[in-house]
């Protein structure tokens, strides 16, 4: 079996969106998948690149990794103008009496909680109607979900219900607050300040504050196909990522081993640490070691704070080689024919200095 992983380009100026199409399988029995669909320009590019390369209008499974809406605006054109298997995506509005006692609000229903819910994510909302009005069947990706090839490694249930959802963005004052719930300001957004990094030292740090539950909320994707392993991670934060690699090991399977590994959340630093990336990249090698393991990034055309160059050396420096769409669609394949016209993408080099 081969496999082909290619990564669309979202946003033409500085926000970030995710649009992935993945086919596998053998010449004449292909299977395949989108993964998020970026904004709706995007989703329109990933309709034109299935016909155009796959010359089908078939997808069989359209998987949704969080309700962000440069991540799930896409797949409604994807799911409208194409035909589709399976759709995948978490119903947090399905999941509102379970929670509604974790509110302030006594008076508050079952119901309106569920509306609430639906209102602060309007895209996903919507893009879980076009399904139903197409009759699309829906399924909710927890761990340990087979889609095709592909296993969820996180989220796992109970946490997405009881511990990432009640925080969601937008929802009611809850009685008490999980820790992972702050303020995520613009404290972040603004780095103006360098410092220096060589192969050995290292200033990624363990300790920033972690990416929110939205993000954390993200579908972390595993396929091992013909030994040739593949990582998606969506927005995935810490958290999400350990649980991976803790769920990945109790099935035998070593996240280190992986040949393609996303990088989470356009290379953001809140959704990895050294710790994180030891468990899923591999340890650090010396300087000069061959890459072993493909790592793609989407980031929009102009963006200029993602991918963080702390994040792209810490990756490097673990055997990764990266390579980011800013604008461009990229492609990764193995045991699958070449394209003509195709050139090699460059990867990004190891920076001599970070964001501090
Ligand atoms: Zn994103």
């Amino acid at each position: 079996m081969g496999i082909e992983i290619e990564f669309i380009p979202v946003g033409e100026n500085t926000k970030n969106g995710d649009a992935i199409v993945v086919r596998y399988g053998e010449e004449g029995n292909y299977k395949i998948m989108v993964v998020d669909g970026g904004t709706k320009d995007s989703g329109n590019k990933i309709v034109e690149h299935i016909q155009k390369y796959y010359e089908t209008i078939f997808v069989d499974y359209v998987i949704n990794t969080h309700p962000d809406s440069d991540h799930a605006s896409g797949l409604i054109t994807v799911i409208e103008e194409l035909d589709v298997g399976e759709l995948w995506m978490h119903l947090p509005w399905e999941h509102s009496s379970k929670i509604r006692d974790l509110f302030k609000d006594g008076r508050i229903t079952d119901n309106s909680l569920s509306e609430k819910i639906k209102a602060s994510l309007n895209k996903a909302h919507q893009l879980y109607e076009v399904a139903c009005e197409k009759e699309i069947p829906v399924y909710e990706p927890f761990e340990g979900a087979v889609i095709g090839e592909f296993k969820v490694l996180s989220p796992f249930e109970d946490w997405y219900i009881n511990y990432l959802l009640p925080d969601f963005p937008n929802l009611p004052e809850r009685k008490e607050q999980n820790v992972v719930t702050k303020a995520f300001s613009e404290a972040y957004a603004k780095l103006l300040e360098w410092i220096d990094e060589t192969w050995d030292k290292e200033t990624l740090s363990e300790n920033y504050d972690s990416t929110g539950p939205r993000n954390e909320s993200s579908v972390v994707l595993y396929a091992n196909i013909d030994d040739y392993k593949v990582l998606l991670t969506g927005d995935a934060g810490k958290q999400a990522l350990h649980n991976s690699a803790d769920y990945a090991e109790s099935l035998g399977i070593d996240l280190k081993e992986c040949n393609f590994v996303q990088m989470p959340h356009h290379g953001s630093r809140r959704n990895v640490s050294p710790s994180v990336l030891d468990r899923i990249i591999g340890e650090k090698v010396p300087e000069g070691t061959k890459p072993t393991t493909t790592t793609f990034v989407s980031v929009s055309k102009k963006t200029e704070d993602h991918p963080k160059k702390v994040v792209v050396n810490a990756f490097i420096r673990r055997g990764a080689k990266v390579c980011e769409t800013r604008g461009a669609t990229i492609r990764h394949h193995k045991n699958m024919p070449a394209r003509t016209g195709w050139t090699p993408v460059t990867p990004l080099s190891f920076s001599p200095d970070v964001e501090k």
